[in-house]
């Protein structure tokens, strides 16, 4: 018997039948049966010390709190299964291999929350499996988990699935609802935040897929055992998603804590022997680490942290000693660039001036004072717009600067690049 949470069978548990096997829905039975307090499940998700999975790492029971109790109004709850970010490759897998603990987990939270109505917004770049998660919430209908007074308690909850078109920025909460309320998806300005004014201006709660996956194991099993299989301040496990120059991509689910060697150990280790130069921990936003450094690091929340990155969705790009950081970074900052929705001139202008300041000194055409122009405009992006995409096209370009620079001045000085490719 595996400790996993979010993966805790080696093949698919993609049917109702799989899932109950394992004691799926059973929680939630008795949750119904026994009329559980709401206050009662709430304190349990806190005791569990789960933070959101998405990416900002959040308390999942203190952002649930938030939602207000007792209004004459709907609730409306969202998953977000939007990932886009470049190594984000997480949550279609466990909607793939095990969706009905998906839709356990959001009814649960819907019933702890008192939501009438909830959507799985789903990336629209895999359309496979929104179909598969189509057949699997009827399932949990014809099953009698979904829908008007759910196992005669008189809980009534509907669940639909919504598919997106694939632009990275309805990964960003407000935009996500404005693209599920039919509208162009661009972000909100906030306050007021979902969960006062949220989906058709009604009190929101939204996370990530993997966040609402965990509920089921933390209610069956008790917040504390979920928190012990971290360490503390990072209870549970992790499902991180590593790619690059690994000999075994893919998705290792592991406990918080583990060494980034191990990770590294699971994934096969640097593909063909070659030494590891560098390793992007938590998706293409956050800050880029030296190899050597990243050796010394445990994945979770506060030891990246403390070096000065973040484990974010747990999107681990791996780079070894091939890379040149230049075309690394030209690559990333188009990525910014070809996504910013064009609301705020300096996310608008700024990544594509940042993306062609380096492309100009990856062809070898960099002028003097270049990297000093990147640092201004990433510094002029940061803290200046409506929603976190322009810091997330800011933040590489500091962190690649400061960690390799002289790659960059080679490039400019030199007009060529030093790395042997
Ligand atoms: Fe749009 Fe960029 Fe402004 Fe976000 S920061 S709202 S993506 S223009």
């Amino acid at each position: 018997m595996t400790n996993n949470v979010i993966f805790p069978t080696e093949g698919t548990l993609a049917s109702i039948d799989a899932y109950r096997k394992i004691g799926g829905y059973q929680i939630l039975e008795q949750v119904l049966t026994d009329k559980t307090p709401p206050e009662k499940l709430l304190e349990e998700i806190k005791n569990s010390g789960l933070r959101g999975r998405g990416g900002a790492g959040f308390p999942t029971g203190l952002k649930w709190s938030f939602i207000p109790r007792g209004l004459p109004t709907d609730v409306y709850l969202v998953c977000n299964s939007d990932e886009g970010e470049p190594g984000t490759f997480k949550d279609r897998d466990i909607m793939s291999k095990n969706p009905h603990q998906l839709i356990e987990g959001m009814i649960l939270a819907a019933y702890i929350m008192g939501a009438t109505r909830g959507y799985n917004y789903i990336h629209g770049e895999i359309w496979e499996v929104y179909e598969l998660m189509e057949k699997m919430v009827e399932e949990a209908h014809q099953a009698g988990y979904l829908g008007e007074n759910i196992l005669n308690s008189g809980f009534s909850f509907k669940l639909h699935n919504h598919h997106g078109y694939g632009a990275y920025i309805c990964g960003e909460e407000s935009a996500l609802l404005e693209s599920l309320e039919g509208k162009k998806g661009q972000p909100r300005y906030k306050p007021p935040f979902p969960a006062s004014i949220g989906l058709y201006g009604k009190p929101t709660t939204i996370n990530n897929t993997e966040t609402f996956t965990c509920i089921p194991y933390i209610l069956r099993h008790g917040g504390k055992k979920f928190a012990d299989l971290g360490i503390p301040n990072n209870g549970g496990t992790k499902v991180f998603s590593v790619s690059g120059h690994v000999e075994r991509p893919g998705n290792y689910e592991v406990p918080l804590g583990t060494p980034f060697t191990d990770l590294l150990k699971m994934a096969g280790g640097v593909r063909g022997g070659n030494k590891l130069k560098a390793v992007i921990p938590g998706g293409s936003s956050v800050p880029v680490v030296p190899g050597d450094t990243m050796l010394t690091l445990t994945m979770d929340y506060d030891c990246l942290g403390k070096a000065g990155t973040m484990l974010g969705a747990g999107s681990v790009i791996v780079m070894d000693e091939t890379v040149c950081m230049v075309q690394a970074l030209v690559r990333l900052s188009y990525f910014y660039y070809e996504e910013s929705c064009g609301q705020c001139t300096p996310c608008r202008e700024g990544t594509g001036w940042l993306y062609r300041v380096l492309k100009r000194i990856a062809n070898g055409t960099g002028r003097d004072g270049d990297l000093e122009l990147l640092i201004s405009i990433s510094n002029k992006i940061d803290g200046r717009t409506i929603c976190g995409l322009g810091a997330a096209a800011a933040t590489p370009v500091r962190s690649f600067l400061k960690h390799f620079r002289s790659e960059f001045e080679a490039h400019v000085n030199n007009g060529k690049c030093d790395v042997a490719a």
